[in-house]
């Protein structure tokens, strides 16, 4: 590209300006004829071999830049954005999302902080997530990159909180007694994960088993708190999930709050897509209970349909919040007026210093459909669940392996040799480009399972991809008499 002089700019703006709405209009197309491609297909060699390229120390055009884009990575990447991607919990975006981000890629702002009003646009963002949840004036949040690190932050908050903010410095090795931590055999991995990174390990989280809802059994945990508590271990952090990654299932989140408060630990809601469910009525009930927690982490990138990466932890005492990350470098030093002006900053609720404007591409979701509409492609998603689940009631060769309790199905088709055969016809869908649902494990037997998150997902999507189970079902699977294996979980 032929920059001006020393800088980066381009020479000729027009061109650049020409280049760009070539840009934007394939992005337009793209996702106005999504439903036209494959779902997913694998990459090619050429697609790979374009990303093994030497260094570049000499200058390119931003032309050939957009091609390769257009030709070898537009093609393959995952799919989530088409109304067949049912695959783990992905969200699907909006046009609406993509044009927010190039905009807040142009402001170029770094939201950590100081005087300016995209910090602004955050703390409304913050204030509109309070009251989804109905939490007080006095509580705070930050956008982060997913629920993995805001149920880290909550973790790392409710151990200071534990701890006294003194063990900010003096560290675990400063604490007289051990922590322990409670979350269903449910819950998503990240919080095992939360719990080695803060330096508590994973031994100290307590593993709940699960009713037959796959709820967390809170029998369970009040006889683990309590046996924890003999032994002379201080209980500190119970996890409900809202939304089970696995089923869609919601823990008893009242029940838990009601332990938790009885035995003094920090209540933390893992609502990584469930948690929005606040906004469609006919959902929000499901939820009750979570209004107590003292922490919520949840990603407006999967139900929000907010493209990616937009996670969010919200706090209830914000003032504990801020203890727990604060840091009084004199370089970060704030001021009544001018640019320093305007404390307390994002910078001082987590680790992040420099952060992007992820909360405008939230904002402008917000604004340009309402709650309302939001809410009403939430619930389609769960109603579109119940049709599925339907669908394979009737059918004989077809098998319900878990409730369906808000937007994720998990089944699979009847054949001896089960787990493999459905492995199979999973790895068949994807690579058909008809459909992509991905896979789990029910009860030790391997499921197919369908997460239905994006908004553009129809009755028609649900059909097509019954239609190719059945379809590769009745091509892959075992008769009877020809199978010679043994274990059979059909
Ligand atoms: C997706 C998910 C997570 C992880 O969230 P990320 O945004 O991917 O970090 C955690 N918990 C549950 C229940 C999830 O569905």
């Amino acid at each position: 590209m032929h920059t001006h002089s020393d800088t980066l700019d381009p020479e000729d703006w027009d061109a650049l300006r020409t280049q760009g709405h070539h840009m934007l209009d394939d992005m337009v197309d793209y996702l106005a004829g999504i439903r036209e491609r494959p779902v997913w297909q694998p990459a090619p060699d050429h697609a790979n071999q374009a990303f093994r390229e030497p260094l570049p120390s000499g200058a390119g055009s931003i032309a050939q830049a957009h091609d390769t884009f257009m030709n070898e990575i537009l093609p393959y990447a995952v799919g989530n954005a088409h109304p067949g991607f049912f695959g783990w919990v992905h969200g699907g975006g909006t046009a609406v999302g993509m044009l927010a981000e190039m905009l807040a890629a142009g402001l170029n702002a770094n939201v950590g902080g100081r005087n300016q009003i995209p910090v602004q646009v955050e703390r409304q963002v913050v204030d509109w997530v309070r009251q989804f949840f109905g939490f007080p004036a006095t509580a705070s949040g930050i956008f982060v990159t997913g629920t993995s690190m805001a149920n880290f932050i909550s973790v790392l908050i409710a151990r200071t909180k534990t701890l006294g903010v003194e063990s900010r410095k003096a560290g675990l090795t400063g604490a007289r007694t051990r922590l322990t931590a409670y979350t269903s055999a449910g819950a998503h991995g990240c919080i095992a994960q939360a719990m080695e990174m803060s330096g508590l390990g994973s031994d100290a989280l307590r593993v709940i088993p699960m009713n037959a809802r796959f709820e967390m059994d809170t029998q369970a945990l009040q006889a683990a708190i309590r046996k924890d508590r003999d032994d002379g271990l201080t209980p500190f952090f119970v996890a409900g999930t809202a939304g089970s990654v696995n089923v869609g299932a919601v823990d008893d989140l009242a029940a838990i709050a009601a332990i938790a408060q009885e035995n003094r630990l920090w209540f933390h809601v893992d609502g990584a897509y469930g948690a929005l469910a606040m906004l469609a009525p006919d959902l929000a009930p499901r939820l009750k209970g979570i209004e107590q927690a003292d922490s919520i982490a949840f990603d407006f990138h999967k139900w929000g349909q907010v493209p990616y990466d937009a996670g969010f932890v919200l706090v209830r005492d914000g003032e504990q919040h801020q203890r727990s990350f604060a840091s009084p470098a004199t370089y970060l030093r704030r001021e009544t007026r001018g640019l320093a002006a305007g404390s307390p900053w994002p910078c001082d609720l987590g680790p992040d210093l420099s952060r992007g404007f992820r909360a405008l591409k939230a904002w402008f979701t917000l604004k340009v459909y309402g709650t309302e509409k939001l809410g009403q492609v939430i619930s389609k998603t769960c109603r579109l669940a119940s049709y599925l689940a339907d669908r394979i009631r009737e059918r004989p060769e077809l098998e319900l392996m878990a409730p369906v309790s808000l937007n994720i199905v998990c089944f699979r088709y009847r054949t001896p040799d089960a787990d493999r055969i459905n492995q199979e016809i999973v790895a068949d869908i994807q690579e058909s480009g008809l459909a992509a649902p991905s896979s789990t494990t029910i009860h030790g037997h391997l499921a197919i399972r369908v997460a239905i998150v994006n908004h553009r997902s129809q009755e028609q999507d649900i059909d097509a991809l019954l239609s190719a189970v059945m379809r590769f079902g009745e091509k892959r699977k075992v008769e009877p008499e020809r199978w010679q294996g043994v274990g059979d979980a059909g």
